[in-house]
């Protein structure tokens, strides 16, 4: 093995060129933060699965979580995280569906203060273990319907969901700091886009940007 190598709790090892193959992806695509690009390359994905998927870990490919979820496509993850830094360096985030944590990593590599919402029990239990394992410290886990935000910690200067319905939650709008941004897919289940709003005072100004395709925000909780 060598320096390049990673493997954390046995859980497999990637080598460094499978990570560059997927960072040459991600700027074929589009992406051109280079903050962003080295938290991608470094972000270890095969640890936030099931070890049978571990070989598709660096694919760019949303892949299943169990409970009917799926851990974002990186590409997806780079984007909405290049969204939230494009204007201003957020401080405190919050983060509407942990799902296995992946996407909190990555806004936890910013150095942020991460507040993450999950509605569903076992899937936010694991995402903490393996947030813990990589020695993240400044990440808040919690057990709710995002829909509602976490009013006792607002406001926030950035809110990213990973989940997608029609309209925006009014709550993650008020919890949003004045010069804040929000980024979520918004949409039907089939066709959703991605969609930044800025708060600027009282003014919301919306801007709707690529296609694409997210598990639905849903109500409630599962224990
Ligand atoms: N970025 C995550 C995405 C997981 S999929 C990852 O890469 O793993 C989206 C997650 O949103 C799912 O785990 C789902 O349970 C969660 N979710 C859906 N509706 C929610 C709600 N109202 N509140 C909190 N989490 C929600």
């Amino acid at each position: 093995m060598t320096d390049s190598d990673i493997n954390i709790n046995g859980i497999g090892m990637t080598s460094a060129r499978t990570r560059e193959r997927l960072v040459s992806r991600l700027r074929e695509a589009g992406i051109t933060d280079v903050g962003i690009i080295d938290i991608m390359r470094s972000t270890p994905r095969h640890f936030f699965i099931d070890e049978a998927l571990a070989h598709q870990a660096y694919d760019d490919t949303a892949l299943p979580i169990g409970h009917g979820q799926t851990i974002s496509q990186p590409w997806v993850v780079a984007r909405m995280t290049e969204l939230l830094v494009e204007k201003s360096e957020p401080k405190k985030i919050l983060e509407i569906g942990t799902g296995c944590g992946y996407q909190t990593a990555v806004l936890a590599a910013l150095g942020a203060e991460v507040y993450s919402v999950e509605r569903i029990k076992p899937l936010q239990e694991q995402a903490r273990k393996r947030i813990a394992a990589l020695g993240f410290g400044k990440v808040h886990f919690k057990h709710a319907d995002g829909g509602y935000g976490w009013a006792s910690e607002a406001p926030f200067d950035a809110i990213l969901a990973a989940c997608g319905r029609p309209d925006i939650p009014k709550e993650l709008l008020e919890q949003l700091a004045d010069g804040g941004r929000l980024v979520m897919p918004v949409g039907e289940r089939d066709q959703q886009w991605l969609t930044v709003v800025d708060r600027i005072g009282d003014e919301y100004q919306t801007t709707q940007l690529d296609a694409v395709r997210f598990v639905p925000f849903q109500r409630g909780i599962l224990k």
